[in-house]
């Protein structure tokens, strides 16, 4: 229990930094990815106090169709940065919240409704017992409204009906859910994603959503009302944190110089369902999932000059507060190491390079074998001496998805105390042109012994994780080792940005990734090691080289990687390079950095690896 409550106050402090989540500008595809060049290649500062929900329940009943008063929201204080300016090597400093993170309550059916209330209807209008009963008292308008929209409860369709008769509500949103036997957990978080959506376009700053559905099927009520609550709060997250204007603006041209709240944020969601007690213990997991989405996002999204190495170090540190044990190796220690390969790509930048190093011992026993997990984290990445053409670089900020997505994935493990022993280690570097970088030609020797000889040095991402896939078999001696890394342009070119490039030397450990990602939409396809890719990166002047040619990159880079895996070792490498930034939008992602793994691996672990742990 001591445990538990060192991680409630530091979830209060997190929610102050949540605050400061932004939206990241929306933006179309580009027309040269740095990512899509034939070589491969391609890790953060959040605040550690970041984060997320809270969890109520409202039990106060009230007449049906009464409504709450809304909540007046507390004003916002006004941004003390000087506008104009642009962002200093600090511009956090300058930044007070701009948003509002999100509460959600879980209430009774029959407690009182916010003034924005959204409630779901099935295939030819399929209304549970809840919604029939506010049609019902509104003289049938919800069905004859519906009727006249052509509204079928299609799922991601809706309608709106602007002040019902005889609810005392502003409006009532009529969203689709599809047939509901026959979705799965995710197509719930699927659907509360969009509810949100509906609600925040009505810039509202309360709203209920009424999680009953007709004909349900064998999903229990909790499950329903905890996914479409966890699809609502992974929807809710932007980035705003550097926005400092606009924020007063009534839209009439008008400012009364104080700074609000931006009119679409929505800070309190009412979930309204048959057993609040059941569903706050259903949603629980399911938060930690999100607020390891949230940090891994908030990551991704930082811009790399206030996330440098050494900033996403502290930040990890910083996460100590959650249960985590963490460990950050400096450059002295990483050179005492011989972590050779990673020093090289880091030895171009001003700024040092880290190994942050977490633990989470949840299992029974101290000594049950870890899972490991590593990420890549190059904070920025400009391909060094091989550098990258100018048109699009900005985005090699995410190149440190994958350390993000580890992080993330720590966090969640923590945050819902996970039975299991888990390690993850990232890779901390930028890689930079300069007098010191290192030049195509150059030889290594890598914290294995083999050597390396870099014939690009915008290919890496592989170098960095190659030393610290070797240090974590040699230390921990792990159940398996799995890494993420925005690796290749070359995934992209195979698969797109919906799915992620699995590749495994055991079979049983991708089919549970596999399986994984079905259940949770984050989607992989499996994608072959063998002996002609392993070939490919022979050298005649050192034992390995770190580029492969023209063809396979992605696979070429996976055999690279391979030759850093113990024989006996079960390893997976997830390619994120599409996935991890700038990926589709999504009902649960609206974010430029997705956070992409953390629900995966999070739902990985639980399904296989808990069992008989508790
Ligand atoms: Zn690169």
């Amino acid at each position: 229990m001591a445990e538990f409550r060192l991680f409630l106050k530091p979830l209060a402090d997190i929610r102050s930094a949540l605050r400061q989540a932004g939206r990241a500008a929306a933006r179309g595809p580009r027309p040269s990815d740095p990512r899509l060049r034939d070589l491969a290649c391609h890790g953060l500062h959040f605040p550690a106090e970041r984060l997320i929900s809270t969890a109520k329940i409202e039990s106060t009943p009230a007449p049906v169709g009464a409504r709450a008063r809304p909540r007046r929201h507390a004003a916002m204080r006004p941004a003390a940065g000087v506008p104009g300016t642009r962002p200093s090597t600090s511009p956090e400093e300058h930044l007070q919240e701009m948003t509002t993170p999100l509460e959600i309550v879980f209430a009774r059916l029959d407690a009182a409704h916010e003034a924005t209330c959204a409630v779901l209807a099935g295939p030819d209008l399929a209304l549970s017992p809840a919604v029939q009963s506010l049609d019902g008292l509104s003289g049938g308008q919800l069905v004859k409204a519906a009727e006249a929209a052509e509204f079928k409860g299609k799922q991601k369709t809706a309608i709106e009906i602007l002040a019902p008769q005889q609810l005392d509500m502003q409006r009532l949103l009529l969203v689709g859910t599809g047939k509901a036997a026959e979705q799965e957990e995710s197509d719930w978080a699927t659907i509360g994603g969009h509810a949100l959506g509906q609600i925040a376009a009505r810039k509202t700053l309360a709203a209920s959503l009424v999680a009953e559905v007709a004909r349900p099927g064998d999903t229990r009520p909790e499950t329903i009302a905890a996914n479409l609550a966890f699809g609502a709060l992974l929807r809710h997250y932007a980035f705003r944190k550097y926005l400092t204007k606009k924020t007063g603006d009534d839209g009439n041209g008008t400012d009364n110089g104080e700074q609000k709240p931006a009119a679409d944020r929505l800070s309190k969601l009412v979930v309204h369902c048959v057993d609040p007690e059941k569903a706050k213990a259903a949603f629980e997991a399911k938060r930690a999932v999100a607020d390891g989405i949230y940090v891994a996002r908030d990551l991704v999204n930082e811009p790399a000059n206030v996330l440098g190495p050494v900033e996403f170090a502290e930040r990890v540190k910083a996460l100590e507060h959650t249960g985590l044990e963490v460990e950050i190796l400096d450059d002295a220690a990483l050179k005492a190491l011989g972590m050779n390969t990673l020093l090289s790509v880091a030895q171009g930048s001003a700024r040092p390079a880290r190994v942050a190093i977490m633990q989470w011992h949840g299992a029974k026993s101290k000594r049950a074998k870890p899972l490991a997990f590593v990420g890549k984290g190059v904070v920025f990445d400009t391909g060094g001496i091989s550098i990258k053409p100018a048109a699009g670089m900005e985005d090699m900020k995410g190149d440190m998805g994958g350390a993000a997505a580890v992080v993330g994935l720590m966090v969640a493990l923590a945050a819902r105390k996970a039975p299991v022993n888990a390690i993850g280690a990232i890779g901390l570097v930028e890689n930079m042109p300069s007098g010191t970088a290192t030049r195509p030609g150059d030889i290594v020797v890598s914290l294995s012994g083999q050597t390396v000889e870099n014939l690009n040095t915008d290919a890496e991402g592989r170098l960095v994780l190659a030393d610290v896939l070797w240090y974590v078999q040699d230390r921990f001696k792990p159940r398996f080792v799995i890494d993420l890394a925005t690796l290749t342009g070359a995934i992209m070119v195979a698969l797109g940005k919906s799915f992620a490039g699995l590749f495994a030397n055991d079979d049983k450990l991708a089919d549970q990734l596999i399986a994984a990602s079905k259940a949770t939409g984050e989607k992989v396809w499996r994608m072959p090691l063998d002996k002609s890719y392993d070939r490919m990166m022979d050298s005649k002047n050192a034992d390995v080289k770190n580029m492969g040619g023209r063809w396979g990159g992605a696979c070429t880079a996976a055999a690279f990687l391979k030759r850093f895996i113990k024989a006996d070792v079960a390893w997976a490498h997830l390619d994120i390079a599409g996935t991890a930034m700038d990926a589709p939008k999504s009902e649960i992602n609206a974010s430029w950095g997705s956070g992409w793994g953390v629900q995966l691996l999070d739902r990985f672990i639980a399904e296989n690896y808990e069992k008989g742990e508790k």
